[in-house]
């Protein structure tokens, strides 16, 4: 027997902001772009440039702009409902998210003058800023041994070295870049001698910047992203040179808590599609979902998702109120994207032989929700900073 949904408002705990009005307006969208658009699009290796559109006119990846630049001026909580209904509904927001998660670093640590100049562009939908240059080939993780240089000559910076899985760089005008302005051996701390920016690509290509897309396992848009002696002005500086680390720190708590949203939209589209195959599919002349080896998974996924979802909703509210969110965005991070694996493997557990049909989309959104378990952070680092950072055990590395 189905229980009554409890009046959560009688509870004390405070879970914050559910924006219903938001997921509704958000599932009318995505409802004109079906499983048949997203399967085309992985097949092509295509950018979703009608879905992007449809959400740009509509005003969500301004989510996270302020009002006086023509955005939203919403909450993260917000914007990341946004991003949980897209996923929530079969689809995938990996063209759209990164518009979102570099307003941490551009929000907080840009100047007056290069907010008024791009947020208002952006907001329109006239630029996109989704290409996030952070990851080189030989650094990896190891994010301070980068090896991509910013020289200071007179007015501009001198620019040489490589990302790469610098997703969507040749669907986006703007690059948030992250490159060494301090040699490693002059620095007093490796976390020193970073600097984050702003720079334009529409300059940027054909004048220092080449960028190849890599083929890959989910359909991303991911590129290698080479610098040979890029010229940009000294005015893309995004905060104080030298301290792009820690500039850069507060978009990736954003991004962690953003794309977390991602993999509860994920985890819930595998539980329903899950469980309406489970009910319908007659085997033994009884339906399979009647076998306790096809419920229990599907319940305990169910389960870790709701707890995932109640530190996701802690993170946000940690996030918004500028307090540190380290140990929440990583832990939030973590949960979510182990509930969207285990509720992906009962999901395709469920549909034994047809779960490895394309047409039924398990396939796609089973491959799509791993890449959580890897980027932005692989599972191994959050458990790391956990360790670490939070319980005070000794640095593994
Ligand atoms: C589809 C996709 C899109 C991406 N988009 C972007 C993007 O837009 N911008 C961007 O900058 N990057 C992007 N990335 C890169 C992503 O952030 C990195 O792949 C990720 O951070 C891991 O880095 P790596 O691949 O170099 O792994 P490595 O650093 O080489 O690590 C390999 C493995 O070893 C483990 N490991 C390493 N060191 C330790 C340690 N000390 N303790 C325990 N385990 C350890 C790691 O956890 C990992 O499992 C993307 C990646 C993918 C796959």
């Amino acid at each position: 027997m189905s229980q009554a949904a409890p009046d959560l408002s009688a509870v004390s705990m405070d879970l914050g902001e559910d924006y219903p009005e938001i997921r509704a307006s958000v599932r009318r969208i995505c409802a004109d772009f079906p499983g048949s658009y997203w399967r085309d699009l992985d097949e092509k290796e295509a950018y979703p440039s009608d879905f992007v559109q449809a959400m740009t006119d509509a005003g969500f990846l301004s989510a996270l702009i302020p009002e006086e630049y023509g955005g939203a001026g919403l909450p993260l909580r917000a914007a990341g409902v946004v991003l949980e209904e897209i996923h929530a509904c079969g689809g995938n927001a990996g063209a759209t998210h990164a518009q979102m998660y570099t307003m941490g670093t551009v929000l907080r640590h840009g100047s007056a003058a290069q907010k008024s100049l791009y947020l208002p562009q952006i907001a329109s939908g006239a630029l996109r800023l989704q290409a996030f240059g952070v990851t080189e080939p030989t650094s990896g993780t190891d994010t301070t041994k980068l090896k991509t240089r910013a020289l200071r000559e007179g007015d501009e910076y001198v620019i040489n070295g490589q990302k790469i899985w610098t997703s969507r760089a040749l669907y986006s005008d703007l690059m948030l870049l992250l490159a060494r302005t301090t040699p490693l051996e002059d620095v007093k701390k490796k976390s020193e001698g970073l600097s984050v920016f702003l720079v334009d690509m529409r300059k940027a290509v054909g004048n220092g910047m080449t960028i190849r897309p890599i083929k890959a396992m989910i359909n991303h848009n991911t590129t290698e992203v080479f610098f040979d002696n890029l010229r940009i002005p000294a005015d893309s500086l995004i905060g104080q040179e030298g301290q792009g680390l820690r500039c850069i720190m507060d978009g990736m708590n954003a991004e962690r808590i953003l794309v977390a949203h991602e993999s509860i939209g994920d985890a819930k589209w595998f539980i329903k599609t899950a469980v309406k195959y489970a009910n319908e599919r007659v085997i033994f002349d009884r339906p399979i979902g009647k076998n306790q080896g096809i419920q229990f998974p599907i319940a305990k996924a169910y389960a870790q998702t709701q707890a995932a979802e109640l530190m996701l909703r802690k993170s946000a509210a940690v996030y918004e109120a500028n307090q540190p969110c380290g140990e929440y965005a990583n832990l939030t991070k973590l949960l979510t994207a182990e509930a969207a694996w285990e509720a992906g493997e009962a999901c395709m557990q469920t549909h034994g032989g047809f779960a490895y049909a394309r047409e039924y989309d398990i396939e796609r959104k089973w491959r799509e929700a791993r890449v959580q378990r890897t980027a932005p952070i692989s599972t191994n680092l959050i458990l790391s900073y956990i360790a670490e950072h939070v319980l005070g055990l000794p640095r593994s590395y």
